[in-house]
């Protein structure tokens, strides 16, 4: 491959120079092809397709000095990238814009052969007529070449791919946001609003680097919606998580107590004497043969199990309990309980 540069028209240097630098900013891999082609190259190039194996590629046998590569006003290019030199139009496009920024013409806007790695000096128009009408030749062209005020710099060795690690994941705040190949670089997907995509920590002013299924691209901060690191399920402070070992004793009292919003003494008030035989497995009530309204945590086990609230732990309860735990309703809470065990595995969940 011809890539000596300096082979090139002058003014043609000058502007790869400036190429470079605009690619650079953009962090586009520009790899420079062919550059100057000679005769014979040219005519190897035009073999391929017809007395060679492959597909045509260009119109022009070395003879006719019709390619611009054999007078040095183009040159071809690719992304610097392993394994991905022709495989993203969007570098192909970007690139062209920047190469038409600074005052080249491209062989994508060709029609005949749709050219895309191939920038060219507009001077002499879209062929080559032009030059050799007017020079006749190569050499007396380049005769007339003065000297490059600024030189493209070496094309630098291919580089490997980055792999990707990413470093979180997010989703798109907004509607038709622009993935870009570079930050302000060109358009190569849009997102809209939960679309999810991987990031990697990279960011560049406003612009965050991210991957949305196979495509690498920058995308502004402001529509990246961080997903927040999963948090560890908390247990409000303080509570207690019962054994349910079904015998309700004062943790247990306890932790009913704070379910239901009450202060916490771990003591059930002003049991019926008459109602402690179907309780054997209640060890934190107190009993007495004088009633006095019982228990407000009563109360509230009675509101919530949908039975009338008179304070006082019976049968009725039990059985309502019973129900609700998806055990047999003989309404004895025995010591130990499968009823009080179902209740605190129940009262351990909520
Ligand atoms: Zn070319």
């Amino acid at each position: 491959m011809a890539r000596n540069l300096n082979e090139l028209h002058p003014r043609l240097q000058e502007k790869i120079a400036r190429l470079q630098v605009l690619c650079a900013k953009e962090g586009l891999q520009l790899g420079i092809g062919e550059c100057f082609r000679s005769a014979s190259e040219q005519n190897a190039l035009y073999a391929q397709g017809r007395t060679k194996p492959g597909a045509i590629i260009t119109k022009a046998p070395g003879s006719s000095y019709s390619s611009q590569h054999q007078w040095g006003i183009a040159f071809d290019f690719f992304k610097n990238i392993n394994g991905h030199e022709y495989d993203d139009n969007a570098f192909f496009t970007r690139v062209a814009q920047l190469g038409k920024s600074v005052g080249l013409s491209w062989g994508g806007d060709w029609h005949s052969i749709v050219d895309k790695p191939h920038l060219y000096l507009p001077d002499w128009g879209s062929g080559t007529n032009i030059l050799k009408s007017t020079y006749g030749n190569f050499e007396s062209f380049k005769k007339t070449w003065g000297k490059a005020s600024i030189t493209p710099i070496k094309p630098a060795q291919p580089v490997a791919e980055k792999s990707w690690k990413a470093t979180g994941t997010a989703t798109c705040g907004g509607n038709s946001v622009n993935v870009r190949s570079a930050p302000n670089g060109s358009v190569l997907i849009q997102l809209n609003k939960g679309n999810r995509f991987e990031i990697n920590g990279e960011t560049s002013g406003s612009w965050a680097k991210i991957k949305v299924n196979n495509t690498v691209g920058w995308m502004s901060t402001q529509y990246v919606v961080l997903d927040q690191p999963a948090k560890p399920r908390q247990k409000p402070a303080g509570k207690i998580t019962l054994k349910a070992d079904g015998i309700w004793g004062s943790d247990t009292t306890k932790r009913l107590q704070q379910y239901f919003g009450l202060s916490q003494d771990g003591v059930i008030s002003n049991q019926l004497n008459a109602y402690k035989k179907y309780c054997p497995g209640i060890v934190s009530a107190e009993w007495s043969n004088t009633p006095n309204g019982g228990s407000q945590l009563v109360r509230k086990m009675q509101a919530w199990l949908g039975i009338a609230q008179d304070g006082y732990i019976g049968p009725q309860l039990i059985k309502a309990l019973q129900g609700k735990m998806g055990k047999s309703q003989d309404g004895v809470l025995s010591n130990p309980s499968q009823c009080i065990s179902a209740f605190q595995h129940w009262i351990n969940q909520q």
